[in-house]
């Protein structure tokens, strides 16, 4: 049986279909060349254009450094320093309102894709907030990702604002979610806020990512059908994706389940952006049970970075399509 542990391949040279990735001030140096005016906190989504990334153009925005919830499977450790300890970037407020004096406001504001917007701290500290109505009074459009019940807080900008909020929820099993997202607030409480935001005519979509098969991948019906009785409108989904930290962590969690899942990564699975992938029919299999409960229950579907676009159902893979051009009355058409 696999030990569970990396294998060697694993640091080994890069293949043809191994892309490194980038220290962060080689991203900032393409950010500076690629825009002239280059934004600071407010960046440019995916600026190195990830063939497999399918999401419009947008900007990515983390008001907070860092992230408090811990989750095992987590992909920040990989590239930011004390990943799991939150903290506040200097100057936010200031730098945020210079930013969008130089920014495209047509394009959507994505918050946060390497931390939560509504970390703990927020409750106090206001930051988020204060950004929303920053947001709010430039006309931009807004995507907030969450695992917090803290967003309803914001209901009141939200829904004013042209904006979208997506919830992650991996499982509706509390003992699971405590294993799998140590610090985060209960699913149920995700579930709540979901109904709340969509009863104030936010729209709200499910993040069900990620999938660890013998973990969450049994739950996939379950999770839909209750994201759909709070009123969302569409499911992203992916499947885990380990990196040598993500890895560590969820083998140390979940010594049974990995060493089952080792083999069809380390060696039926493929190597990408120093990731590994689960092969690509296990993959297809899981995104199509996830588009199956989808198609049944009314919802738009789309899958992230797994190369299966031909599963997507939904008019964008992230969900923003389902941003309103002026609050949350009519949908936006791309
Ligand atoms: S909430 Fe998101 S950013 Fe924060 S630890 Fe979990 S996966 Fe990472």
């Amino acid at each position: 049986m696999w030990s569970g542990g990396l294998p060697k391949k694993w640091f080994g040279r890069a293949t043809s279909s191994t892309i490194i990735e980038w220290p962060a001030a080689l991203i900032s140096a393409h950010l500076l060349i690629k825009c002239g005016a280059c934004v600071d906190v407010i960046r440019e989504f995916d600026p190195w254009g990830d063939p497999l990334c399918t999401c419009p153009k947008k900007y990515g925005f983390n008001p907070y450094t860092g992230c408090a919830y811990r989750c095992v499977y987590c992909y920040i450790t990989s590239y930011i320093p004390r990943a799991f300890g939150c903290r506040v970037k200097k100057n936010l407020i200031v730098r945020v309102k210079r930013d969008l004096q130089r920014m495209e406001t047509r394009q959507v504001i994505s918050m946060s894709n390497s931390s939560d917007p509504y970390p703990p701290i927020e409750a106090k500290l206001k930051l988020t907030r204060a950004c929303l109505e920053l947001f709010l009074s430039e006309g931009c459009r807004v995507q907030a990702i969450t695992k917090s019940g803290l967003v309803t807080r914001d209901v009141d900008l939200l829904s004013r604002l042209p904006s979208v909020v997506s919830f992650t929820i991996t499982t509706l099993k509390r003992d699971l979610g405590r294993k799998l997202e140590p610090r985060a607030p209960p699913p149920e409480r995700r579930l709540t806020a979901m109904r709340e935001l969509s009863d104030a005519g936010v729209p709200v979509s499910l993040r069900l990512d990620p999938i660890i098969p013998g973990l969450n991948d049994t739950e996939i019906e379950r999770i839909v059908k209750a994201a759909v009785a709070t009123g969302a409108k569409h499911v992203t989904s992916s499947t885990f994706k380990p990196r040598p930290d993500s890895w560590h962590r969820v083998r140390r969690v979940f010594p049974e389940a990995t060493a089952k899942l080792a083999p069809l990564y380390f060696e039926r699975g493929e190597r990408y952006h120093n990731s590994w992938y689960l092969p690509r029919e296990l993959r297809l299999g899981l995104m199509g049970q996830v588009k199956k409960a989808c198609d049944e229950n009314g919802l738009t579907f789309a899958s992230c970075r797994e190369g299966l676009r031909e599963l997507t159902t939904g008019a964008s893979c992230d969900g923003s399509h389902l941003i309103s051009r002026r609050g949350s009355a009519d949908l936006l058409t791309y």
